[in-house]
Parts: C-alpha cells; sequence; structure tokens
C-alpha cells in the first residue's frame, strides 16, 4: 500500500462537503475504500456518493438508477460518516455535473465543496459541460486509480497546472477553485470486471459488499437471464 502523506492532514472540516461521482453500476470495494480514504484526508464530516442519472457520456447504464441507487444505499448503510446524495436520480434528465454542483452550491452556501474524481475521469474533464465553470462552484480532488495515468489534452493540462495546490489546507482556505491529487489504495476492482463476471455465472463475491452481492441476486442483475429492462435508461 502505498499513501502519500506530505503533510499533517487538516483538522474536521465540519463545514466542507466532499461530493464523489460516479455511475456506480455496481459499488464495488475499489470504490468505497477511495471514498473511507479520500473522506479521512480531507477530513470533511460530509461526504457524499452521488450516483449518476442518466450519464451523458455512456450510451447506457447496465441496472437502473434505482438499483444501483439502492446498492450504493445498502454498502453504506454501515457508514455514518458516508451518504449518499440522489439529486442525480431525483432530478431526472441528462446528468450534468455542472448543474448538479449548481444545485449542492445552493444547498451549502459558500462552504469548501470538493468534487472528487479518478484519474481516468480526470483525463477527460474538459469533454464535461461548461469543464471551466466547475471550478467556480467546487476544488478538484483527482484520486489516482490502478490503471490509469494522467494525460491530459492542452487545455486541460493548463488549466490543472495554474489551479494546483501543494496543501489540502490551500483548498480549505476557499469555497473552491483549486485542484490537489490523492493517492488512494490500489485496487484492481472495476464494476465492468464484476458485471462479466455476472454475465457468465461466475461469483464476484469479496469484490463488493456481500449486500450489495446479495441484491444483485435477488434482482438478477447483470446476470444472463437478468431482467432486460434494466439494462438501458
Ligand atoms: P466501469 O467499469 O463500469 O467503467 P468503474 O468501476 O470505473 O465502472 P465508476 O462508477 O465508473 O466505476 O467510477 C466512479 C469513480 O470511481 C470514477 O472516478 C473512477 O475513477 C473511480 N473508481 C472506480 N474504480 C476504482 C478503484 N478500483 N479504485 C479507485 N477509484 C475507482
Amino acid at each position: 500500500m502505498s499513501l502519500k502523506a506530505p503533510e499533517t492532514p487538516p483538522r474536521i472540516q465540519n463545514r466542507a462537503v466532499a461530493i464523489f461521482g460516479g455511475t456506480f453500476d455496481p459499488v464495488h470495494h475499489g470504490h468505497l475504500r477511495a471514498a473511507a480514504e479520500v473522506s479521512e484526508w480531507l477530513k470533511v464530516s460530509d461526504f457524499r456518493l452521488l450516483p449518476v442519472g442518466t450519464p451523458p457520456h455512456r450510451t447506457q447504464t447496465y441496472a437502473s438508477a434505482f438499483h444501483r441507487l439502492a446498492m450504493l444505499e445498502l454498502a453504506l448503510a454501515p457508514f455514518q460518516d458516508l451518504t449518499v446524495d440522489d439529486r442525480e436520480v431525483r432530478r431526472g434528465g441528462t446528468s450534468y455535473m455542472i448543474d448538479t454542483l449548481r444545485s449542492v452550491r445552493e444547498e451549502v452556501g459558500d462552504v469548501p465543496v470538493f468534487l472528487c474524481v479518478g484519474q481516468d475521469a480526470a483525463n477527460a474533464l474538459n469533454t464535461w459541460k461548461e469543464w471551466r465553470s466547475l471550478f467556480d462552484l467546487a476544488h478538484l480532488v483527482i484520486m489516482t486509480r490502478p490503471d490509469s495515468v494522467s494525460q491530459y489534452p492542452p487545455e486541460l493540462e493548463a488549466c490543472i497546472t495554474e489551479r494546483l495546490v501543494e496543501r489540502t489546507r490551500d483548498l480549505v482556505a476557499s469555497p473552491a477553485g483549486g485542484i490537489r491529487s490523492v493517492e488512494v489504495t490500489q485496487l484492481a476492482i472495476s464494476s465492468t470486471n464484476i458485471r462479466n463476471q455476472l454475465a457468465q455465472s461466475h461469483s464476484p463475491r469479496f469484490l463488493l459488499p456481500a449486500t450489495v452481492l446479495s441484491y444483485i441476486e435477488k434482482h438478477q442483475l447483470y446476470s444472463p437471464n437478468g431482467p432486460q429492462a434494466d439494462t438501458v435508461e
């Protein structure tokens, strides 16, 4: 395990909010471990996993928003410090992070907001709607991931270089606008791999919480004979 610890972690940021968005199709221990480490590192008391409602970048999800939300709630049930934010699912329509952050900002006021994304997502940030405006609303926390390297197109590279800060406390000093990279434990788990195992009737046990696997089995999600109604949003 290699955890970067270049500074003393800040004290609990009671007034800060962190958002970890993803498809969570299904949620797995890679997501959960990253969330646990980043929330601890940022010392935020309000850390939210936020399932995308209808993703703009993918043609489909495999389980419906309803099931993805239910699986996240089961996974996080034992942990009071990690919660589910269902605003994209409730909002309906295509989910754009810029709209989500605007709504979060409206709710929380002038406190630091951290948008946590994996390195793979960060590499394509310039394809997100109104991507430059994201920095008016949140800080970006880039979580490094086992199979991805930083590979930014020039306009994004310039933006990241300009906004990168060395110390987390530099982020906390303002509500938005900075970028920090945080290394998380390398767990080579992906939702794709879990879906593939289920589709081949293999068990992905121990890659995800047992409660989530039971839910998948009960509802026959991702299985070769699973309900196809769940596969297209
Ligand atoms: P898929 O295989 O369907 O693409 P995924 O496993 O990458 O899914 P997502 O829900 O798309 O999961 O990811 C949400 C966020 O979690 C992304 O920012 C991604 O980089 C991060 N993430 C996914 N898997 C891991 C992991 N094993 N370790 C750390 N971060 C992860």
